[in-house]
C-alpha cells in the first residue's frame, strides 16, 4: 500500500527531528521527475536551506577496485565512533549508460548501512550527468538539515563526474592503489590536480613497501602543479581499509584543511563560488529539459534531422531554426 502523502510542513518537521524515512522521501521527491514531485520538493529545500550547511563535504574518487567502498566505511566508522552522523551519496555515472550501477549494490558498506548514525542513499539513477549531480547537490541540503554533519560524496574516477563531484565537496580524496611501476597510468591528470588529498589504500602485507612508494611518487607528481588557491598544500598518506589502518591519519588532514580554509576564508568563498556554479548550472539543466520535453520541437528534431544528416541542411541553420520555433512560445 503506498504511504500517505505528507504536507510540507510534515516533510520539513520531519526532515528537521532527524527522520530517516521521511527524508528518504523527500530524497525520492528530489529524484522524481514529476513536475508536482519537483515543486514540493523545492518549497522542502527552500525551506532546510537555513538549516544546512554546517558539516563537511568530502568527495571520494577512485577506480573501480581502488577501494572507494571499503574505505568509506572503514572511515565512515571511525568518524561515528567519534560522535559524527554521516551521510554517504554518489555519483555515478554508469547507472545513465547501462542502468547497471557500479556504486549502488546493496552488498556495498554492510557494517555502515546498519549503523544508525550513517545514512547511505545510492546514485540517482535517470538523466543526464547535470541531472544527476544537482538532484545530490539538493540531497546535500536535506542531509545537512537532518543533522548529518558529515557528507561523503562517492564517484567513480572515470569519467566527467568527479568534476561534478569537485563542484560541490570542500575537500576532495583521490583513492588510488599502488601498481607495478606505473604508478601515475590510468589517472588523468586533471584528476590529480583536483585533489585536496590522495590515499593511497591497500597499504598492507605484501604490499606495504610499494605503497609507500607510490606516495613519494604522487607527492612528487603533486609538487609539479601550480599552488592551489586554498593555499592548501595537498598530501598522500597511505592506508588500508581493510585493516582500518593509517584511516585516522587522513581524517585528520582533512580536519587540518578545514582548519587552514577556514581561517583563511577559502572555505566560505568556496562555498559562495559553489552555490554560484549550481545556480547556472541548473539553468543550463533546465533550458535543456524545457526545450527537448517540449512537443513542439520534439516533431520539429524529427523532421529536421534527417535534412542535416542528408546535407539538405547545414547543422548551424537547423540549431537557428529549432531555437526560433522554441523562442516564439516562450
Ligand atoms: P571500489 O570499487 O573502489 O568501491 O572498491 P572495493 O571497496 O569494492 O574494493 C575492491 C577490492 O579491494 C575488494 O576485494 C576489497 O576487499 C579490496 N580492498 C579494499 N581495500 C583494501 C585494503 O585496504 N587492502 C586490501 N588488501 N584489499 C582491499
Amino acid at each position: 500500500k503506498r504511504p500517505q502523502e505528507l504536507t510540507l510542513a510534515q516533510y520539513v518537521d520531519g526532515i528537521l527531528a532527524g527522520d530517516i524515512t521521511i527524508l528518504s522521501r523527500a530524497v525520492t521527491l528530489i529524484e522524481s521527475s514529476l513536475p508536482k514531485h519537483q515543486e514540493l520538493a523545492q518549497q522542502i529545500i527552500l525551506k532546510c536551506l537555513p538549516h544546512s550547511g554546517s558539516s563537511v563535504r568530502l568527495g571520494i574518487t577512485g577506480v573501480p577496485g581502488a577501494g572507494k567502498s571499503t574505505f568509506i566505511e572503514a572511515l565512515g566508522l571511525h568518524l561515528i565512533e567519534k560522535g559524527a552522523k554521516l551521510a554517504v551519496l554518489a555519483i555515478d555515472p554508469s547507472s545513465e549508460r547501462s542502468k547497471g550501477s557500479i556504486l549502488g549494490d546493496k552488498t556495498r558498506m554492510e557494517s555502515l548501512s546498519s549503523t544508525p548514525n550513517a545514512y547511505i542513499r545510492p546514485s540517482p539513477s535517470a538523466g543526464s550527468l547535470g541531472g544527476v549531480a544537482r538532484k545530490t547537490r539538493e540531497t546535500i541540503i536535506l542531509c545537512e538539515a537532518a543533522g548529518y554533519n558529515t557528507i561523503f560524496i562517492e564517484t567513480v574516477g572515470v569519467g566527467q563526474s568527479e568534476t561534478a563531484v569537485h563542484s560541490m565537496v570542500d575537500f576532495f580524496l583521490l583513492i588510488l592503489i599502488a601498481g607495478a611501476g606505473d604508478e601515475l597510468q590510468g589517472i588523468k591528470r586533471g584528476i590529480m590536480e583536483m585533489a585536496d588529498g590522495i590515499a593511497v589504500n591497500k597499504a598492507d602485507g605484501q604490499n606495504i613497501q610499494k605503497a609507500q612508494l607510490a606516495k613519494t611518487q604522487y607527492s612528487n607528481a603533486l609538487h609539479l602543479f601550480p599552488p592551489t588557491r586554498s593555499g592548501w598544500i595537498p598530501r598522500v598518506e597511505t592506508c588500508s581499509s581493510i585493516l582500518s589502518e593509517g584511516i585516522s591519519n587522513i581524517w585528520d588532514m582533512v580536519e587540518e584543511y578545514m582548519h587552514k580554509t577556514k581561517s583563511n576564508d577559502f572555505f566560505n568563498q568556496n562555498r559562495r563560488e559553489q552555490a554560484q556554479y549550481w545556480m547556472y548550472e541548473s539553468i543550463n539543466e533546465k533550458l535543456k529539459n524545457n526545450f527537448y520535453h517540449n512537443a513542439l520541437i520534439k516533431n520539429k528534431i524529427a523532421e529536421i534531422e534527417p535534412l542535416v544528416n542528408s546535407g539538405q541542411i547545414s547543422s548551424f541553420e537547423a540549431a537557428r531554426e529549432l531555437l526560433e520555433l522554441y523562442n516564439k512560445q516562450v
